[in-house]
């Protein structure tokens, strides 16, 4: 694998891990990121939470519980070596009733499988010791969550790929890749064609993902199905009611984690994410339409199906759309004194979550390799938390798989 030309589709914090880390393990290779937009981490990689999370809700054994333990690991050394800022400030998932304690029963028993370091239940009272204005039954605690910056991130991820001597070449919007005797092409929208053949490429497209591998010959399905997720910014004088992370226990049924109050690492104090469909994979304004997305989710069989079964998750996160009155009144739920406090609307994030046709959605990680290209399909949170180690997994073990 070494003295190999490796290209990587997105300049999202999935694609720049995996390119340093193919620097990192064969430093004769050559490496170049394709992005189409003009600048990297323009996506999800800088429209999340911000959360470093320590592992507590996924599946024992998964991808994800796997990649996003040994991930936390590897993006709290990457800050402290790179002096990019980490704080952690610890998170409670707060139930509010004996049928959320029991879920919550169920998390902490993962989070104990998944090794999470330091967890441990609070009680009524125990809750208000680390966050005084929260109330709740019973919480789970993660004093070893922490928030970071994922746009800055990335951004240092590039700056080490170029010194390592990578290349980063941006709009450049990839429509297709083909393979022959073990060379790739990558066809570009505006009919270039880069004169260099690849012996290896890795797809992160995000939120683009299923369109890219599907052009290239992969399967169809699962789709990627957006779901927006708006945040709200709280009055600055309120922020100190909330010292870290709350978060509501999430419904089983949905898989979102629910709007919870995010401390960022700028200071801020936010509300949200919620989660509802997005009329444009890539319309963070929410005032646009994008008919070619629309048009790609209203004929898909899967999303009607999904749609049947989550109609009342829907219709609760619809409220919240639909009112930031309600927005706020769920999140007071955790801390009353913030019943009535002043919010403004902040960006929103919209979440390249993978649908299978039978309407499920992926709730794994998923990798797939073709020949000699490697697309992934499904990075939801904590793709972020887990990217250095997703670039680990990919280079080390998927790649090297025949
Ligand atoms: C609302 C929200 C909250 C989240 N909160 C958290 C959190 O707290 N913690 C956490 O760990 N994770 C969180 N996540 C998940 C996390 O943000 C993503 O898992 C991660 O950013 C995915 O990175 P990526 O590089 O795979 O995708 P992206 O960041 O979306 O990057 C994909 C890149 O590919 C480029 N691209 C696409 N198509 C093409 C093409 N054809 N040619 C060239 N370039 C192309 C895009 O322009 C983009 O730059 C959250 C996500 C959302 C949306």
């Amino acid at each position: 694998m070494t003295n190999k030309h490796y290209a990587i589709i997105g300049g999202g914090i999935n694609g720049l891990a995996v390119a340093r880390q193919i620097l990192l393990d064969f430093p004769d290779a050559k490496v170049t990121v394709f992005e189409k937009e003009n600048a990297v981490a323009q996506h999800q990689s800088s429209h999340n939470s911000g959360v470093v999370h320590a592992g507590l809700y996924y599946e024992p054994g998964g991808l994800k519980a796997r990649l996003c333990r040994r991930g936390a690991e590897l993006v709290q050394q990457f800050c402290a070596e790179n002096d990019v800022a980490y704080d952690e400030c610890g998170k409670v998932v707060v139930a509010l009733s004996k049928e959320e304690e029991s879920r919550l029963d169920t998390i902490f028993q993962k989070s104990l499988a998944n090794q999470v370091p330091d967890v441990r239940m609070l009680n009524a009272s125990e809750i208000q010791d680390v966050e005084p204005n929260c109330i709740g039954t019973k919480a789970l605690y993660s004093p070893r969550t922490a928030i970071v910056s994922y746009g800055a991130i990335a951004c240092k991820i590039a700056e080490e790929i170029k010194l390592k001597g990578g290349e980063i070449v941006l709009g450049q919007k990839v429509v297709r890749l083909t393979e022959k005797n073990n060379k790739v092409s990558i066809h570009f929208e505006n009919n270039e064609h880069y004169s260099t053949v690849f012996d290896y490429v890795v797809a992160c497209a995000g939120l683009q993902s299923d369109r890219l591998a599907a052009h290239s010959g992969d399967i169809e399905t699962p789709k990627i199905v957006p779901f927006f997720g708006q945040y709200y910014v709280i009055d600055e004088q309120f922020k100190s009611h909330v010292k870290g992370l709350i978060y509501p226990v999430p419904d089983p049924k949905y898989p979102f984690l629910g709007v919870h109050f995010t401390k960022r690492i700028d200071g801020q104090m936010t509300i949200g994410p919620n989660a509802f469909i997005s009329f444009g994979r890539e319309n963070y304004s929410g005032k646009k339409f994008n008919i070619s997305d629309i048009y790609d989710f209203l004929t898909y069989k899967g999303f009607w199906k999904f749609s049947s079964k989550n109609m009342p998750a829907a219709m609760r996160e619809l409220r919240t759309v639909l009112s930031q009155t309600n927005f706020v009144a769920e999140a007071a739920k955790y801390v009353p004194s913030l019943a009535n406090v002043s919010v403004t609307p902040a960006t929103r994030g919209i979440r390249a979550q993978a649908m299978e046709s039978d309407g499920s959605l992926v709730d794994d990680f998923v990798i797939r390799k073709q020949g000699n290209i490697t697309h992934i399909r499904n990075a939801p949170s904590p793709g972020a938390t887990s990217s250095l180690a997703i670039a680990e997994y990919i280079v080390r073990e998927v790649m090297t798989h025949d």
